[in-house]
């Protein structure tokens, strides 16, 4: 039985949805709402559970993952009450709730965020300053600087802790939503579904009225998705044999990553500076990094590729150094941070029968 919580709000507010006290209950955001359907009616309900502090219910629902943030329902509420905002402020909320040993907290308030980006970013620098060599003063080899072998079993250790931690929470998701209304089973012509329609296309976001958002988020998903199987088939070359066109193949698809991220990344900062919008009126700090780190990590990319090509031995070697430092932060943090709706808005589309 859930039981009704009334400060459990205010936990919500703190995570951006500043105004929804003001809500009447009108019901017209879930009538704007594209996304909104029959089975699956939102904002509205996400609104009465929140304010009534029905914590299990929404830990248990898909519906937040449902929303993709377009604002059409926070432009027409006739109480100003941003429901938009508060269905951005549950996912923050739910991604909190969801993480192993609450690990995700750490993220999410002032102080202890900020203590954990810098003592992320400590450790990779210790990393680096630790685990690198007298680099070639010749001409610009990064790999003389920090070696390959050093790279892949950091990667690897990497990939570990991502894997483990993605796959842990997506059962704890798993485990809540199967208790919740919404939940249908799951069919393998549903995930195909998603994964063809939502995951490599994004297509919903083309339903809300405004578009604009569509195509500089596919580049941020297909810069992620260039950059990590240019690093497989790297990876591929350097210990399974894998034939050395491979290597030409990963260096394309690596700068083809690096521009679709600058591009993406830099729409959505832009747009977020701008802050013409509900979606980009209230940023949280946890937005403004994560954009902020993936855009440094693809501009340091690209800018090491430059130095390289110049044979710029030491702005080479300090933007590589500074790189690494900011992959490293980037995805140690991804379980944890907006990052992580990647791996749970897809799950939540599936399991709601999408
Ligand atoms: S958020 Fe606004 S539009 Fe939605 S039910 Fe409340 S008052 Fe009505
Ligand atoms: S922000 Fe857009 S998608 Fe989300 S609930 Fe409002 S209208 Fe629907």
């Amino acid at each position: 039985m859930s039981l009704v919580n009334p400060v459990f709000i205010d936990k919500i507010k703190r995570l951006g949805a500043f105004d929804i006290n003001a809500c009447f209950s009108c019901g017209n955001c879930t009538a704007i709402c594209p996304l909104s359907d029959g089975e699956n009616s939102f904002p509205r309900r996400m609104i009465r559970y929140s304010l009534l502090g029905l914590e299990e219910k929404i830990l248990s629902s898909p519906e937040p993952w449902l929303c993709y943030y377009c604002g059409e329902c926070s432009d027409t509420c006739p109480r100003e009450a941003d429901p938009g905002s508060l269905m951005m402020a549950l996912r923050r909320y739910i991604t909190r709730k969801y993480s192993l040993g609450r690990l995700a907290d750490l993220f999410y308030s002032g102080l202890s965020s900020l203590t954990t980006w810098l003592l992320l970013t400590l450790m990779g620098v210790v990393g680096i300053l630790l685990f690198h060599s007298q680099p070639n003063l010749e001409k610009v080899e990064p790999l003389s600087f920090i070696s390959l072998d050093f790279l892949h079993k950091a990667g690897l250790v990497l990939g570990v802790f991502i894997g483990f931690f993605s796959l842990a929470q997506l059962l704890v998701m798993v485990r809540h939503l199967s208790m919740g209304k919404g939940y249908k089973r799951p069919t393998l012509r549903g995930l195909m579904r998603v994964l063809s329609r939502e995951v490599f296309l994004q297509s919903r976001f083309r339903e809300c009225e405004d578009r604009s958002r569509h195509l500089p988020h596919l580049s941020l998903f297909w810069g992620f998705s260039l950059l990590f199987i240019a690093t497989v088939l790297a990876f591929g070359v350097d210990f399974f044999g894998f034939p050395p066109a491979s290597k030409i193949l990963a260096r394309v698809l690596g700068l083809s990553g690096g521009i679709l991220l600058l591009y993406g990344g830099g729409y959505f900062l832009l747009r977020r500076f701008r802050a013409q919008d509900y979606y980009s009126r209230r940023s949280h700090h946890t937005d403004w990094i994560f954009l902020l780190l993936l855009l440094l990590a693809g501009f340091t990319g690209l800018l090491l590729d430059l130095f390289h090509l110049l044979n710029l031995i030491w702005p080479a070697y300090i933007t590589f150094a500074v790189h690494l430092v900011l992959v490293f932060d980037l995805l140690v943090s991804a379980p944890f941070t907006k990052f992580a709706h990647a791996i749970y808005r897809p799950l939540a589309l599936w399991l709601s029968g999408y």
